[in-house]
């Protein structure tokens, strides 16, 4: 993950450690908002149907299981993908590594020439990481593949589903506390509340103006609540 770099030194140093933390953080994030949009906006269609507080909570409910799953399907397939792209450039590695290992430490000091080092002392630099872990190096500086950051498709799923859950349980949760005849408002109010709150999240995580990404968030859940309430309505009186 690449990010912005300050011309301050001082802040970098930081600044990268946070990215770092940001990327599963953020991606959790962006993912509750879809959890949040589509299960109120679910629950407020059928509500403004007259539908009763059962049917609402069955709809509900089968709203939060069917999203988690199919984040967590979308999540493992795109991974799982990108998983089997990064072991087919180190399953090659290692093969040329085998069949040609002094062209491979040529190729290497090259790359550290290429980054500003004297030659000399980029092949010294290139045997030296070589001996240490051979492979390691030739992943990290060729590839640019992290070992501590390789593709994980059954953890992403698993994140994607949970996140999705918990936040899927912010409209449910204000349907069952609020009393009858304001379920509605309240379900609409309490989650587009939420959806600030985490729009801001997001853009303080992310380093962007809180202001913009939070009424983008909050205008579009809204807009999704409003046509599925006008939908809810028209239909329910068929
Ligand atoms: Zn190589």
């Amino acid at each position: 993950m690449l990010r912005r770099r300050t011309d301050r030194a001082g802040r970098s140093h930081r600044e990268t450690h946070q990215s770092g933390r940001a990327g599963w953080l953020r991606a959790a994030v962006l993912g509750s908002d879809d959890a949040i949009v589509s299960t109120a906006s679910l629950v407020i269609g059928v509500l403004a149907s007259s539908a009763s507080l059962a049917a609402t909570l069955v709809a509900g409910a089968a709203g939060l299981v069917a999203g988690a799953m199919s984040m967590a399907v979308g999540e493992y397939v795109s991974v799982s993908s990108q998983r089997d792209a990064e072991q087919a450039d180190i399953a090659r590695e290692t093969q040329e590594l085998v069949r040609d290992p002094q062209a491979e430490l040529h190729e290497l000091a090259t790359i550290y020439r290429k980054r500003g080092i004297e030659e000399g002392l980029a092949l010294k630099v290139a045997e030296q990481l070589s001996a240490h872990d051979r492979l390691g190096s030739h992943m990290r500086d060729e590839l640019g593949i992290d070992q501590a950051s390789l593709a994980r498709p059954l953890q992403a799923a698993w994140i994607s589903a949970t996140s999705f859950a918990s936040f899927a349980l912010v409209p449910l949760a204000a349907l069952l506390a609020s009393p009858p005849g304001l379920r509605l408002p309240i379900v609409g109010a309490l989650s587009l509340a939420s959806l600030a709150a985490l729009g801001a999240l997001g853009a303080h995580l992310g380093g962007a103006p809180l202001g913009r990404a939070t009424l983008r968030v909050t205008l579009g859940g809204a807009l999704a609540m409003t046509v599925t309430a006008a939908l809810g309505r028209l239909l329910g009186t068929l």
